[in-house]
């Protein structure tokens, strides 16, 4: 019989531990031929989500844990979970039941019948969710396909089942600062792609600000392209063949008609126009200059501070 593990990452979700695996259980009970086990991950979250998923570990053997010392990120509650997990199958699911777990018997038969070596969910409606916001989204999906070379999936979710090989893999991959959109992709592996509609939150409510998914784009777009850095080189490279353009015009100007002083609008505008250029560059190297700094760093994704899983190899 395979083991399925179902990585929960959780932060301030008190009121949808048990409802989750209330739910979950019923559902994927009925799904022959596989053992299923949770871990979840207390996020740091500052109401009781903890004790609650305690209290479920007590009164039932197929529940793990690993609680964080701080909010690290659900990214770090991935990564951990995904480095705790020993299953044959391993998905990433949502706490607040927005990720049907009515897929999981669909996205376990990809797997072990269809050959494929992960299964992912994308969301086809965006209902429930701000216009302004799904907007926004749909342009970031946009830019970072254009700029980088791996390929982000509009509407894909952090909803997925993989392989244990797959697992492995993208445990592998050792930077701190997690972007795993673009991770899940990088490692290759043959993804099937399943949609499912958008769900409304059953309770408590989204972690996500407009700030933290601005945070996340620039994220995502800095950590699988180096592409902004070319824009810098491109534009200086089509600003000074302008400025030699409009050097020679005023060569010529000035030879054929002499120097009466003026042109104090002119200057301005260029001078301004290349110190917002070169700062806006500098800046993008500075996005890039701050991502490397914090890497070698080598601090840990994740600090745990309480868990049931008895193996060191969580502790980092
Ligand atoms: N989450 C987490 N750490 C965080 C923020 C969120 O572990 O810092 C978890 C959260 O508990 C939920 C999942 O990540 O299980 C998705 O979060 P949320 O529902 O807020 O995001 P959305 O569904 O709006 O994308
Ligand atoms: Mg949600």
């Amino acid at each position: 019989m395979k083991t399925v593990d179902l990585i929960v990452p959780c932060y301030n979700e008190s009121e949808m531990i048990d409802l989750f695996y209330e739910r979950t259980t019923e559902v994927v009970s009925k799904i022959a031929g596989y053992k299923f086990n949770f871990i979840f991950i207390d996020d740091g979250s500052a109401d009781d989500t903890l004790a609650k998923i305690i209290n479920l570990a007590e009164n039932h053997s197929d529940v793990k844990y690993i609680s964080f010392s701080r909010n690290f990120g659900k990214e770090a509650g991935m990564y951990a979970g995904l480095k705790a997990s020993t299953g044959d199958r391993v998905a990433v699911i949502d706490a607040d039941l927005q990720h049907p777990p009515e897929l999981i018997e669909t996205m376990l038969k990809a797997i072990d019948e269809e050959g494929y070596d992960s299964c992912s969910a994308r969301r086809v409606s965006r209902e429930g969710e701000p216009k302004l916001r799904s907007a926004l989204s749909r342009l970031f999906y946009k830019i970072i396909n254009k700029m980088s070379d791996v390929e982000i999936v509009d509407g894909a979710v952090d909803f997925r089942m993989m392989s244990r090989e797959m697992v492995d893999a993208v445990i592998s991959l050792p930077e701190v600062q997690r972007f795993s959109k673009g991770i899940f992709c990088w490692v290759g592996f043959k993804t099937k792609w399943i949609e499912f509609k958008n769900v409304a939150r059953v309770a408590g409510q989204t972690s996500w600000s407009m700030w933290g998914l601005f945070k996340y784009a620039i994220e995502g777009i800095t950590a699988f392209s180096t592409f902004p850095l070319r824009i810098a080189s491109i534009m200086g490279v089509l600003i000074s063949s302008a400025s030699f353009i409009y050097l020679m015009f005023v060569l010529i100007k000035t030879l054929a008609f002499g120097d009466p002083v003026q042109g104090y609008a002119s200057t301005i505008v260029i001078l301004l126009f290349i110190g917002g250029i070169t700062i806006l560059a500098l800046g993008i190297i500075g996005e890039y200059l701050a991502k490397m700094y914090i890497e070698t760093k080598r601090r840990p994704v994740f600090i745990t501070r309480k868990t049931n899983i008895k193996d060191e190899k969580n502790e980092k």
